[in-house]
């Protein structure tokens, strides 16, 4: 990186006396202290998070169980999740023909008995006894008899013993060997009404406030969940911390977004000589969505504040349009603009289109790549330093090499599906290596895979946020299929079919990233064996991540310009191709990818006026075909994605390389979005009255602030 940045991203934030470090409180001290702990428990309670008084009152149970979740063991349904409690009458070690040892017993509640099976636990023999009583819970199921699978399972205590559940709302708590349910929930119980008032003087929130959000106090929240009188008690105490959760992390935002739009912005002037004749060439009308988006994003840049703007929108929503009048706008002031996409391919393809759409109108558009031969790239730089070239398309080498912009005043990133607080660093060097001196660019920021508004807010809480939910009219939708993999044979058949008409073909192979290289000889393998003895006497290319970057940009093209008839590739087709003559999907092991991926995968067919198909693969594992028949019922993004997140959670969904992620414990951006909004207005007013929490009664919130977001805060270098 050319970087000569006097900021650092990083800085170090000097102390002063009214951020000083919360005093000291008993709850930062070692939990090992507490009644009923010691050494051995400590160490066991270290395994779980658990070190301090604190995190002890934190680790609230993951669930509850009371009459309304448990089932009695005569009315279990084959087929479906229960929850049982019941003594274990027998149980022992059984070893199948496979040479599996699988640890069994019999469970018996009064109504009925049920097998329960644990494969390849045998080492439970020693844990679970008969005469104990235990919760189960698990897939009801028939095998051989009708037996439960337990996925987790809480001894609760011996027959005979009086327990504690009886008609009263069940803790499950996140246990750990040598520290059971028992013994968790015993500690708990002996500590917590002394250590509940500890809490008080970390209430952050007044008695007013909390009253307006008919909300416990922390302390009550606390105390709610470790001992609800019902399941919606533990509820209202959990929306508490969840509520707590989305202001800090709003109130971060909050301070950035406002920061930002305080620098000083272009005030870009708009006079409609580009932006006029551009509209009236199009070949089509604006969506009222794209016309929205552009209104918010015209009111942005005319404003003295700068935009810092999220574009979201589903595959094919029209997004780059969007960008190329935001940029029109700009040059009608004056100045040059850069869009950044994640790839060559997309860089090219998008500098291709916009030339098309601008035809003979006077905007310069030029394409920066790394791949550029030197004689071109040496043009295009002259042409971006002489402020020749309005539009600068590009990939990273826009923000890596020494590239001197004109009059930079619109940074647009094409991010597709990289997320989180990385790609926006990214986007500050650009800021910061294009424009030195100068006023920092707009930045607009435009992402592929549609995620639900709340979630946008949370993980992009610092941007503005303009959603185009709408399609351009008159696109045939895209035939959805599931099939098991035997049946491969007829959709290699339909493949040779719809190729033999004239149209192309895609034959996707789910190699993630990180393991590539091992899936990659099986890939391989595949390919030669399509292209050698499936697909004969058509023309088969193989792109994947691995080539360089000439071959597969080659090979893109030549599948493009129609030279090829089938593309073997792996998921680096997934971000934005564009070949309107590509009619078929064929995605193998699709149940390896996450919902959100396959529909951004399937957006490549269905460009052009021809019935496109997406034919996806897959054994024959049940619960992973349900999970796909989504993408046959729906060809709404958000949709997808809601499902998909529901499946998988926050963090699968965003991928493993996502680090923006806040560590959410309470907070569920679907379940809460009302408390998400509420916290959003509330930490903008208080943001927009004192930026820097400066006043006396903000002390609170600034300390939690910084116990909460200290590193991250410095990331985003506030405070
Ligand atoms: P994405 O949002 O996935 O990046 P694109 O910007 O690539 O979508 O647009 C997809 C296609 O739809 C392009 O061919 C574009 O020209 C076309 N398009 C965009 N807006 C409209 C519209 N309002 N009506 C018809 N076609 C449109
Ligand atoms: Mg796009």
């Amino acid at each position: 990186m050319t970087s000569s940045r006097s900021t650092p991203i990083v800085s170090q934030t000097p102390s002063s006396p009214g951020k000083a470090a919360p005093s000291p409180s008993p709850l930062d001290g070692p939990a090992q202290f507490l009644k009923g702990v010691g050494p051995r428990r400590a160490e066991a309670l270290g395994r779980l998070g658990v070190h301090t008084v604190r995190d002890l009152l934190f680790h609230v149970p993951r669930r509850y169980e009371d009459a309304s979740t448990v089932s009695r063991i005569a009315d279990l349904q084959i087929g479906t999740d229960a929850t049982v409690i019941g003594e274990i009458t027998s149980k022992g070690v059984i070893r199948t023909r496979s040479g599996l040892r699988i640890f069994q017993a019999i469970l018996a509640d009064g109504s009925g008995r049920i097998e329960c099976s644990w494969p390849g636990q045998p080492f439970l023999d020693r844990s679970l006894h008969k005469g104990d009583i235990v919760l189960v819970a698990g897939p009801v199921r028939v095998f051989q008899s009708r037996q439960i699978q337990p996925r987790e399972f809480v001894v609760l205590g011996r027959a005979g013993e009086e327990r504690d559940a009886s008609g009263k709302v069940l803790p499950i708590y996140p246990a750990t060997e040598g520290l059971s349910q028992k013994i968790l929930r015993a500690i708990i119980d002996q500590n917590l009404d002394r250590l509940l008032p500890l809490l008080a003087p970390e209430e952050p929130f007044s008695a007013e406030q909390l009253a307006a959000l008919n909300l416990p106090t922390l302390m009550n929240a606390i105390a709610r969940m470790h001992r609800p009188e019902t399941l919606a008690d533990a509820e209202r105490g959990r929306r508490r911390l969840a509520y707590e959760e989305a202001f800090f992390l709003q109130l971060l935002h909050a301070r950035v977004r406002i920061r930002d739009a305080q620098r000083p912005g272009i005030e870009f002037r708009r006079d409609d000589s580009l932006i006029q004749p551009l509209y009236k060439r199009l070949p089509f009308t604006l969506t009222e969505a794209q016309t929205r988006a552009l209104r918010e994003i015209i009111a942005d840049m005319t404003s003295r504040r700068r935009m810092n703007r999220l574009l979201q929108g589903d595959v094919g929503s029209g997004k780059t349009v969007v960008a190329l009048f935001a940029m029109a706008l700009a040059a009608e002031s004056g100045y040059q603009s850069a869009l950044m996409a994640p790839t060559e391919i997309l860089a090219e393809q998008h500098a291709r289109n916009l030339k098309e759409l601008i035809g003979e109108l006077p905007l310069e558009v030029a394409l920066l790549t790394g791949g550029l031969a030197s004689a071109d790239r040496r043009a295009s730089l002259a042409a971006i330093d002489s402020g020749e070239a309005h539009l600068v398309v590009g990939t990273h080498a826009l923000i890596q090499e020494g590239v001197r912009f004109h009059r930079l005043g619109l940074a647009v990133i094409d991010e597709q599906h990289r997320f989180g607080v990385r790609q926006r660093l990214a986007l500050s060097e650009l800021r910061d290596d294009s424009a030195p001196d100068a006023v920092a660019p707009d930045t607009l920021v435009m992402s592929a895979t549609p995620i639900p508004r709340s979630l946008a807010l949370t993980v992009y809480g610092d941007l503005e946020l303009s959603v185009l939910d709408e399609r351009p009219p008159g696109r045939t939708p895209i035939r959805t299929s599931v099939r098991n993999e035997r049946e491969r044979g007829r959709v290699h058949e339909f493949v040779r079919e719809q190729v033999g008409a004239g149209r192309q073909a895609y034959i996707v192979y789910p190699l993630v990233e990180e393991s590539e290289k091992i899936d990659l000889p099986a890939a391989e393998a595949a390919f030669e064996q399509l292209r050698d003895d499936v697909f004969t006497g058509f023309r088969v290319g193989l792109l994947h991540g691995q080539l360089a970057s000439e071959t597969k940009d080659r090979t893109m093209l030549a599948f493009a310009a129609g030279e090829l008839d089938i593309l073997v590739a792996t998921s680096v087709i997934e971000v934005g191709v564009d070949v309107a003559n590509a009619t078929v999907m064929v995605i193998e092991h699709a149940e390896r990818f996450g919902l959100s991926q396959l529909h951004q995968l399937r957006g490549r067919v269905g460009r052009g006026a021809d019935q496109s198909h997406c034919i996806l693969l897959t054994p024959g594992d049940p619960g992973a075909i349900e999970r796909l028949r989504v993408l046959a019922e729906t060809d709404d993004g958000f949709r997808i994605a809601r499902a998909d997140l529901r499946l998988r959670g926050m963090g699968d969904f965003f991928g493993a390389r996502q680090h923006g992620l806040p560590d959410f414990r309470f907070f569920d951006p679907e379940r809460d979005e009302d408390l998400l909004i509420e916290a959003r207005r509330r930490a903008t007013a208080i943001i927009e009255a004192d930026p820097d929490l400066g006043r006396p009664e903000q002390a609170p919130l600034q300390a939690q602030l910084r116990r909460r977001y200290g590193d991250r805060e410095r990331l985003y270098e506030v405070g």
